[in-house]
């Protein structure tokens, strides 16, 4: 199969919203009155950001699931996407499962693959998302309706969306670190390899959180991001963290049994520094507590309050009775970890 019957068979589709989509040199969005665009950019590579035997049809969706991600984050609505792809061979078998999965999320979002570029080489995967936000924000003076990582004051509370760590745990069982029972990788497996973007929370948080980011690199480094760019330091209560390690909330034995079989220290390292886990952290002050649980239950998304901004910098780490804990975490870094690192 040619690169062009490729193209024509896998990834072009009517257009919906697009004036143009596959076929010409460019593709053409029109932007709505009052909007701006907001725009983001991730690459997956064969090895590094998944197995390269991955089930497709799953791939097809987290390559796309992790740009929405970035759209929720702003609290951007999907539009559209490109795909530029670098494939080793042309093989329909896995072509046809990879788009399938690709673009059944893709309409799930509502949001059209309008262009790309395909070309032989290691597999690798980069999708450019473009979505969009009010031209407005509520606060005055504000240039922009999106959701940023700036913006949040001390006092504010911290929120975190859903469940954290079921991703970095499934990652450990596939590579053989430990030993889970089938029926909780499974739930775990389809953490990592499905992960449901919280595009609808991010809408409903327009105008609500003061401050918002994904959690694709580990909830305390990507609460850091957040930190580093509003001048702030923040209190945890990990105790709340912890709970929502799925895996953990829904053992049989009950939480210690968890712990005493796969070690606190993994469940610590998995909720607080675990990675591919697309759930939203995001602050709004204590006034704003009932709206935040209107958005939560406008976009049937669970949100835990896991602390506070301070103005003192740094992180602190408390558990239920307010007491300092330290654990010790290994956050990721794509340059800093050593290459036979996390894939
Ligand atoms: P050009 O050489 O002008 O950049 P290409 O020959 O690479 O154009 O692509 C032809 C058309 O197919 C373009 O509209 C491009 O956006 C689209 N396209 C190429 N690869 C993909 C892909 N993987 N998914 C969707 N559209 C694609
Ligand atoms: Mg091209």
């Amino acid at each position: 199969m040619g690169e062009f019957e490729l193209i024509r068979q896998f990834f072009t589709r009517p257009t919906r919203g697009a004036v143009l989509g596959v076929g010409d040199d460019c593709a053409l969005l029109q932007s709505a009155p009052g909007m701006q665009m907001a725009i983001s950019t991730d690459m997956l590579v064969s090895g590094r950001h998944f197995f390269a035997d991955t089930n497709p049809q799953a791939l097809g969706h987290k390559c796309l699931a992790v740009n929405l991600s970035d759209l929720a984050a702003c609290g951007a609505r999907p539009l559209a996407f490109t795909l530029a792809l670098a494939l080793p061979d042309a093989d329909e078998a896995w072509l046809a499962p990879f788009s399938q999965g690709l673009l059944a999320l893709a309409d799930a979002h509502g949001c059209e693959l309008i262009g790309g570029d395909t070309t032989r080489g290691p597999l690798n995967i980069c999708i450019t998302v473009f979505g969009e936000v009010p031209a407005q924000g509520s606060r005055t003076g504000a240039v922009t309706g999106a959701l940023l990582r700036s913006g949040a004051h001390a006092g504010d509370d911290i929120y975190v969306s859903g469940t954290l760590g079921d991703a970095a745990l499934a990652l450990r069982a596939l590579q053989g670190e430990l030993l889970l029972p089938p029926e909780v990788l499974a739930v775990a497996r389809n953490r990592l390899e499905r992960p449901e973007p919280r595009v609808a929370l991010g809408l409903a948080l327009r105008g609500v959180a003061s401050a918002c980011a994904d959690v694709s690199d580990g909830l305390l480094g990507d609460l850091g991001h957040i930190l580093e760019r509003c001048g702030l330091g923040a209190e945890v209560q990990t105790d709340r963290a912890l709970a929502l390690l799925a895996a953990r909330a829904q053992c049989a034995g009950g939480e210690a049994q968890f712990d005493r079989q796969y070690g606190y220290s993994t469940v610590q390292q998995c909720v607080l520094a675990g990675g591919d886990d697309y759930e939203l952290v995001f602050c709004a002050p204590p006034a704003q507590r009932a709206a935040v649980a209107q958005a939560s239950a406008r976009s049937a998304t669970p949100v835990t309050r896991i602390g506070s901004l301070q103005a003192a910098p740094g992180l602190r780490l408390v558990d239920g009775l307010g007491r300092a804990v330290a654990p010790k975490l290994a956050s990721f870094d794509h340059f800093s970890a050593p290459s036979e690192g996390r894939l």
